[in-house]
């Protein structure tokens, strides 16, 4: 059957999501996961969640998933040993290097490709599976005939992201923050923290959901105003299907909802899928979406609030 896996944002997010259903949590450590800190954990509160989802028979991931400097290199190393020793096994990278070095010098692990390595048809799985990976996140434009592909004809575990809106470009290849604002410092460990750009551990500003203009060709008289594209995928309806292509993972993302609002979404699709996979024959979606509509809403209401907040952060010198 499908894992559910949920995101952990801070250690009380961690138990909600366990508690309320989900198979494995994921975590992201200060500085190397595609959030702004206050989502992220520090070593001591990744091993506690650790701990906690251990006690309970469930899993918890660790996502190293930004674009490490060469630099940075011996300290993930030094995590990730640090980890293993704890009884961690499984990481969430996107640096094909650190794929390779990991599987090599952690044998047993499990490196689950990140949604930032960009995967869209089987010749990618087929890349980061030869890189080290077990598992790898489909984009989220990936259409069911390639996921079929991947699941037979390459071999690696399929995870898909569900209750999220897709980016305007393709996720892990979006570098619209960085021309808004950036920020970096070093910090006592010598990690680079960046904001404005998630792929070297930092924070989107979701800059595209800024209303834009269209200038003519003076550069400057606005011919238009522009919003873009930016859409929900992988909704209910999906579910179904997606455990029926054999799935290995359905990831719920948002790491910076509320504890009760994640709570509530991890209920809802544990419900979901189990009521499939129990009776798929007398299964209806239509209940199971207007079930959905209330959870959208909450969502939607964080999401936009949150999105204002990063916007004019943006703007801001
Ligand atoms: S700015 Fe928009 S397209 Fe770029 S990473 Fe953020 S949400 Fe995705």
């Amino acid at each position: 059957m499908a894992e559910l896996l949920a995101s952990g944002g801070t250690p009380e997010m961690v138990r909600a999501v366990l508690d309320n259903g989900a198979d494995a949590v994921y975590v992201g450590v200060k500085g190397w996961s595609r959030r702004r800190a206050q989502y992220e954990m520090d070593d001591d509160q990744v091993l506690v969640s650790a701990e906690y989802a251990s006690s309970l028979g469930k899993v918890l991931r660790v996502a190293f998933n930004t674009l490490p400097a060469s630099r940075e290199i011996p300290l993930l190393l030094a995590k990730v040993e640090k980890f293993t020793s704890a009884g961690i096994r499984d990481f969430i990278l996107t640096d094909v290097g650190a794929m390779r070095e990991l599987s090599r010098r952690f044998p047993g692990i499990q490196i689950h490709a990140s949604v930032g390595c960009t995967i869209i048809n089987p010749d990618d799985a087929w890349f980061y599976k030869e890189a080290g990976a077990t598992q790898i996140v489909a984009e989220c434009r990936m259409g069911p005939e390639e996921m079929r592909r991947i699941r037979e004809e390459v071999g690696v575990g399929l995870e898909v992201l569900v209750h999220a809106t897709t980016c305007y470009t393709l996720l892990g290849r979006c570098t619209m923050s960085s021309y808004t604002r950036q920020e970096w410092r070093i910090d006592a460990e010598g990690k680079n923290h960046f904001l404005g750009s998630p792929n070297r551990g930092g924070l989107c500003y979701r800059v595209c959901l800024a209303e834009w203009d269209r200038v003519g060709e003076d550069g400057e008289t606005e011919v238009e105003r522009l919003v873009l594209p930016n859409q929900a995928y992988f909704l209910v309806d999906d579910i179904p299907s997606l455990i029926d292509l054999g799935v290995d993972t359905i990831k719920i993302q948002g790491r910076e909802y509320s504890v009760p609002l994640v709570g509530r979404m991890v209920r809802f699709y544990r419900a979901l899928i189990d009521a499939y996979v129990g009776d798929r024959s007398s299964f209806r979606i239509d209940p199971w979406k207007e079930r959905m509509a209330g959870i959208v809403s909450a969502r939607d209401g964080e999401r936009l609030e949150k999105t204002a907040g990063l916007i004019s952060e943006s703007l801001m010198s």
